[in-house]
């Protein structure tokens, strides 16, 4: 074979997101994140034997919007089985889950790749519980186990091997986490583990149908770790492969201080689960009523909004994406465009100013201290000529600072841009005669000096002055003098 063989990367991404209800799957205890461990618990998620479990409705109802989101095909007459396999952090022995009736199958998500629209598949989406967390000691003696996870409802998202690209899988994760975040299905904080991604990655020369063996990546706690886990991944098959080796079934975790994956485990063989039909709970039957109840509770999903965006507001697609990549951002900026503000100001003024603003402060765009409204008013000034963009910005960081309005920040500072040609005339007046050099290079075809002319009447104004008006007004005072 030749060492120059053009290899196709196999991408396919396992979800797990926890979902946003007050208590767990099968019990009534808490699902807070952050308590002190083991004190959300109580007999049923410990496994006590002779529990039973009883199903929350409303985790139901979380998974079935997801379903529905993902534009999947529910499975209105489907059960819960279980998976056995022993763990510390798993007390029953057991995982109540999903086997061969998940919520969802046949589903789809669109993503935008390079300006244009792919469909990435998604297998199914089923309902389990999630197991406790267990802390290793670093030296080894001992393991932690706290148990206030078991019985956190969580759904996973299982998708199609469609994913070409680490960059695809990235835009796959942020397309679910908005849906999610949109639906309030989750909080989705990755940091939080309340969404959770493992990836199956293998490579195959470019033409050949049959997928090449893949390796499983886990531990990427952030979106863009899983983009660099995937990279690697890809260089690292891609090395092998090119030599003539040949990749091994293996677990890899991606390690963040190198940059790197190093292997966790070698796969000996599958795991068998002995799935059965879980026995303490009926089957659960989805009537069309609750179904479409559900579907019409469903909210604008990022993708209309995105669209929306577009074709209402003529926002470029670049902007779209940003804007409604979180829920609480397009909210937002539907808020300053409500207020009166231009759609494609209100669309710089967050992207830019704002956003930088509240992440280095690390800020969520609803704890900001400028509301829509204000941003809004701040626009207005400018539209107005009131101050220029670049005072606008001055304006900006004060606002956020004192929390005040544009306008009472424009006045305390003294900063009303002068656009008045009566105010700016006998000023520009007095800078052509104290520049006669600048004046004679203009009139003499150096358009450069113009600029010397400007900068001399916003410095006379201590920068108040409109720059466009001061511009057509030199311009208007030189022709009458040649
Ligand atoms: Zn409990």
């Amino acid at each position: 074979m030749s060492t120059a063989t053009a290899f196709e990367t196999v991408i396919g991404l396992e979800v797990h997101v926890e979902l946003k209800t007050e208590t767990k799957i099968f019990c009534g205890c808490k699902t807070t994140f952050g308590s002190p461990p083991n004190t959300n618990v109580c007999p049923v998620c410990l496994g006590h034997p002779g529990t039973l479990p009883v199903l929350n409705r409303h985790a139901v109802e979380l998974a079935l919007k997801a379903a529905l989101a993902l534009n999947c095909r529910v499975n209105q007459d489907c059960k819960f089985d279980r998976k056995n396999y022993f763990y510390p952090d798993l007390p029953k022995g057991y995982q109540i889950s999903q086997y061969d009736k998940p919520v969802g199958e046949h589903g789809y998500l669109e993503i935008e790749v390079g300006g244009e629209v792919k469909r990435i598949g998604i297998t199914r989406v089923h309902l389990e519980e999630d197991a406790g967390k267990s802390s290793h000691a670093a030296d080894g003696t001992h393991t932690l186990v706290d148990y206030n996870r078991t019985g956190v409802p969580l759904i996973e998202i299982v998708s199609e091997p469609d994913i070409r690209t680490p960059e695809e899988a990235r835009l796959y994760l942020e397309g679910i986490k908005a849906i999610m975040q949109y639906c309030e299905i989750s909080d989705v904080r990755m940091e939080e583990g309340s969404l959770r991604c493992d990836a199956n990655i293998s490579l195959r020369p470019a033409g050949q149908r049959e997928f090449g063996q893949k390796t499983e990546l886990k531990n990427m706690n952030s979106f863009r770790n899983v983009e660099r886990g995937l990279q690697y991944e890809v260089a690292r098959q891609t090395e092998i492969l090119q030599g003539g080796g040949s990749v091994s079934q293996e677990t890899r975790r991606f390690d963040e201080a190198t940059q790197t994956t190093v292997l966790m485990r070698t796969k000996e063989e599958a795991h068998d689960y002995r799935y059965f039909p879980e026995p303490d709970l009926v089957r659960l039957r989805i009537d069309d009523v609750w179904l479409d109840n559900l579907r019409q509770e469903l909210p604008e999903l990022p993708a209309a909004r995105r669209r929306r965006f577009i074709s209402d507001f003529g926002l470029p697609t670049y902007d779209a994406g940003v804007l409604t990549s979180d829920l609480a951002i397009a909210n937002y900026f539907d808020a300053v465009v409500a207020a009166g503000a231009e759609p494609k100001s209100a669309s710089n003024w967050i992207m830019g100013d704002v956003l930088a603003y509240l992440n280095n402060r690390n800020l969520s765009i609803v704890e900001s201290p400028v509301s829509p409204q204000r941003l809004a008013g701040l626009i207005a000034e400018i539209a107005a000529e009131t101050i220029s963009i670049k005072q606008a910005k001055d304006v900006l960081q004060v606002m956020f600072g004192t929390g005040k309005d544009a306008k009472t920040v424009i006045r305390e500072q003294g900063m009303e841009q002068i656009s008045d040609a009566s105010t700016l005339t006998p000023i520009i007046d007095e800078v052509i005669a104290n520049n006669e050099k600048s004046v004679s290079d203009y009139l003499n075809g150096k358009e450069k000096a113009l600029g010397a002319l400007v900068g001399q009447t916003m410095k006379a104004t201590k920068g108040k002055a409109n720059p466009g008006l001061v511009n057509k007004l030199i311009i208007q005072r030189l022709r009458e003098r040649s």
